[in-house]
This record gives structure tokens, sequence and C-alpha cells, in this order.
């Protein structure tokens, strides 16, 4: 278990603008997020997993062909189910694959080409949130969207 507070919200926008050379030209960031939300744990541990599925969405979007007048979109929002608190995040590249699901958590499983990918960055976000008493979800549709989902204990209620 990992002690310390922090606010989640300022930990994404820390990430934001420490990370911004990473965002691809032409992707918009989206977000929605309360003020406040005192979480439980290390906030640099924490920015390390945002920084991971943030890479993640700029190799998928560059990835996907878009018609004409569709944006690329990373869109991190907040949500609450009593006395866990989620954060989402989610890009409107290729999504994940049914045959893949079940491996992208596992140490070097990567589609990637090699020197491109290690294949470790959903490991240690598995590990990270795992260590927060938090967990590390999907949510994908097929050509439409990717969405990783950090749940992880908060203080006080969010929303
Ligand atoms: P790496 O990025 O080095 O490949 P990760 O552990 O970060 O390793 O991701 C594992 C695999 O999960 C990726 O190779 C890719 O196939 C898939 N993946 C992760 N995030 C996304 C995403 N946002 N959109 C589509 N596929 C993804
Ligand atoms: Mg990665």
């Amino acid at each position: 278990q990992v002690a310390g507070n922090f606010n989640l919200s300022q930990a994404v926008e820390t990430t934001l603008r420490f990370f911004s050379h990473a965002i691809k030209d032409g992707v918009e960031v989206k977000l929605d997020l309360p003020q406040y939300v005192e979480a439980v744990g290390d906030q640099n541990q924490f920015i390390q997993v945002l920084i991971n599925l943030i890479q993640n969405s700029m190799d998928a979007m560059s990835e996907k062909t878009y018609p004409e007048g569709q944006e690329r979109c990373l869109s991190i929002w907040a949500t609450q189910n009593g006395t866990m608190a989620a954060l989402h995040i989610r890009d409107n590249g290729p999504g994940i694959p049914e045959e893949n699901r079940n491996n992208i958590f596992d140490p070097f499983f990567t589609t990637k080409d090699v020197g491109a990918g290690m294949g470790l960055g959903l490991s240690i976000c598995h590990q990270i949130m795992a260590e927060h008493g938090g967990r590390i979800l999907l949510e994908s549709v097929l050509g439409e969207f990717c969405e990783f989902v950090l749940e992880f204990p908060v203080t006080a209620p969010i929303l």
C-alpha cells in the first residue's frame, strides 16, 4: 500500500503540462474534471500511469485514418462509485480487438513494431493501480474508441 494524498485533477493537469510535447498535432484534448479530487496514493506514480496511457492513445490515433471532418480526441473525465472514484481516459483510435483484450496487461505484450514498444506500459499501470488499492479496466469498441478506467479510493465524495 502507498501512503499520502494528492489532488487527482491537479495530477492530470500537471501531466498534460509537462507531457504536452507528446500530444500530437490535430489531437483535441477534452477535460471534464472536478476542481478537487483527493486521492490516496503517490502523485508521481499516478502520473506515470497517465503518461503510459496518453502515449498509447497517441500511438493508436496515428495508426488510424480519420474521415474528413472527424477529429482525433483524447478525453479525460471523472466519475464516482461509492467510495471509489474513476478516471476515464478515452481516445477515438482503432480500439483493441477482442483477441488481445486478455493479454494487454501482460508484461511484454505489444502489437507495435520492434523498437516502437516494449509492451511494459500497461503492466506497469496495472501494478501501480493495484498498489494503490485500485484497478485498471478496459472498455473498447473496435473501430470507435479505446477507454481505460482507473478506479481508486478517494478520501471524500468527488461529484
Ligand atoms: P506498448 O505500448 O509498448 O505496446 P503497452 O503495455 O503500453 O505496450 O500496450 C500493450 C498493447 O495494448 C499495445 O501494443 C496495443 O496493442 C494495445 N493498446 C494499448 N493502448 C491502446 C489504445 N489506446 N488503443 C489501441 N490499442 C492500445
Ligand atoms: Mg505503451
